[in-house]
């Protein structure tokens, strides 16, 4: 772990870069809004850990009503327990017994729950929980239109539930119903008919479980950009929202973009000037992701990205002033959740000084 970049009560512009700056303000008003659109709906959040890997992050969630947290990694979850988060859903399947044991183990200081979506898995994770002499909560996911994991929804799905109901070590916690690919389709009218698709597959697997007598105590799913869609639709009961709370470049390119404010943003100082028209500054793609498309500068539209090699960040100055050499900019990263991955640090401002340093506790938690 790299010392921190910054120390409480510097000015922002004294930040050492790379650094990963949070503007609390923003952040805030983030997790409020989040927790006031969902107050009518009767939809509880439980936001995704993937993007933060913050305990501190995940109990602020937490004060404003958020039931617990997901996660896509059994080191996540450790990382989150470790910290006093006390309910947890590895929203994702787990591969391997010894991240199963891990997982298991992990029941005795908070609650905890997996997704399945084959019978060999269920049968690893009652195998887990027997050696460890406890109960899993066990998941079915379904595949609502993602094409990536999950079961077909109806017939298969309660098959799935029906095994898992019937093991003395494992309890059916509900149905997974994520679907992933819809958060970016740019349409409105696209999310919208992704997710009622998404959302009739969950009502009719609900319908099919009650009729054999299984109730779904979890039906989780939705990303930042159709929350709202599935908090509507009356059948899921759980939101797993995780960029909400800083926002992204790509999320902002939606039509009808979520209402969110950009809150997360990486600081970097402009290194060269060399070349006319260019400014090049300390970030490149080791210090902030790319794969949803390079990094816009805050408050600085004529300043384009075009590049980022390992350790650079090249921008053509297209309309304005260039910055000056040692200037420092806010980038606006195209993608969150791995750019937060890339730092140790989150550097919290307000009112243009730094307030609070917080590890980005479980960086690298992979396994
Ligand atoms: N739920 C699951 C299962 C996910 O994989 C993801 C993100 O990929 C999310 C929720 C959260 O999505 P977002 O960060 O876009 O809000
Ligand atoms: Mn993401």
């Amino acid at each position: 772990m790299q010392p921190p970049p910054a120390e409480p009560g510097m000015r922002e512009e004294e930040v050492d870069t790379p650094a990963l700056l949070l503007d609390l303000d923003a952040f805030e008003h983030n997790l409020d809004r989040m927790a006031a659109l969902l107050e009518p709906t009767g939809a509880r959040l439980r936001a995704h850990a993937k993007t933060h890997k913050s305990p501190v992050i995940a109990r602020m969630q937490m004060a404003r009503g958020a039931v617990g947290q997901c996660v896509q990694k059994v080191a996540e979850a450790e990382v989150l327990a470790w910290g006093g988060v006390p309910d947890i859903l590895v929203s994702n399947e787990v591969a391997g017994a010894r991240k199963l044991a891990r997982l298991a183990a992990l029941t005795r200081i908070a609650r905890v729950a997996v997704c399945a979506d084959d019978p060999g898995q269920v049968a690893a994770v009652e195998a887990a929980a027997e050696a460890a002499g406890v109960r899993l909560d066990v998941l079915v996911e379904i595949d609502v239109g993602a094409g990536r994991c999950g079961v077909e929804p109806g017939p298969p799905a309660v098959a799935l539930a029906e095994r898992i109901a019937a093991s003395r070590h494992l309890r059916f916690g509900g149905l997974q119903a994520y679907h992933g690919s819809a958060q970016h389709r740019r349409a409105p009218a696209e999310r919208e008919g992704a997710i009622a698709a998404a959302a009739e597959g969950a009502r009719r697997t609900v319908e099919q479980l009650r009729q054999r007598g299984l109730e779904c105590p979890i039906v989780g799913g939705a990303g930042t950009g159709t929350f709202a869609l599935e908090a509507g639709s009356g059948v899921f009961t759980e939101i797993q929202a995780g960029s909400y709370a800083f926002m992204d470049a790509d999320y902002a390119r939606n039509e009808a973009p979520p209402p969110f404010r950009q809150s997360l943003f990486v600081l970097a100082t402009v290194m060269s000037r060399a070349v006319a028209g260019m400014a090049v500054v300390d970030a490149g793609h080791k210090a902030v992701a790319v794969d949803s498309g390079l990094p816009l500068v805050w408050g600085r539209p004529g300043l384009r990205c075009v590049g980022a090699s390992d350790e650079h960040g090249s921008f053509r100055v297209e309309d304005g002033e260039a910055p000056a050499l040692g200037e420092k900019l806010r980038l606006v990263p195209g993608h969150c959740d791995p750019t937060v991955d890339r730092h140790d640090w989150y550097v919290g401002v307000r009112n243009g000084r730094v307030e609070c340093l917080w590890p980005v506790a479980a960086r690298g938690a992979m396994f």
